[in-house]
């Protein structure tokens, strides 16, 4: 296994808006000052205390204590492992290149329908 390199991980933390991911969960933001403030999503509240910072681009809840980056904002909602939460937000960057997948997919089929026809042939003569 392949270790995640650091410069990745790093542009994960740094490209990956934590404000928009939480958005994109359904997570209701309130607009505190230049931070927003979210219901925690790891211990059971009422009143927003999970604070995340566009600035730093890290989240903290004075209500529990739970903070970090947006891998363990992804890591903590998911309940995935750290590279789990790496890969899936590496394609949310674009890092791996999903189109090169499915090239090699199509190229497999044409490369399946050749014996075919040269059978057709053969039944024919
Ligand atoms: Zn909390």
């Amino acid at each position: 296994m392949a270790r995640i390199a650091e410069e990745v991980i790093n542009k994960i933390k740094s490209d990956i808006s934590l404000v928009r991911l939480a958005e994109s969960q359904g997570f209701k933001l309130v607009k505190q000052g230049k931070d927003y403030a979210v219901c925690c999503p790891f211990h059971e509240e009422k009143t927003p205390s999970c604070i995340i910072s566009p600035e730093s681009n890290l989240f903290n809840c004075f209500g529990c204590g739970a903070g970090g980056s947006v891998i363990d904002w992804v890591m903590k909602t998911q309940s995935v492992s750290f590279r789990f939460a790496c890969e899936m937000l590496q394609k949310d960057l674009g890092v791996i290149a999903e189109n090169s997948t499915s090239a090699r997919i199509k190229n497999t089929k044409t490369k399946l329908a050749a014996p075919l026809s040269a059978d057709a042939d053969s039944q024919t003569a």
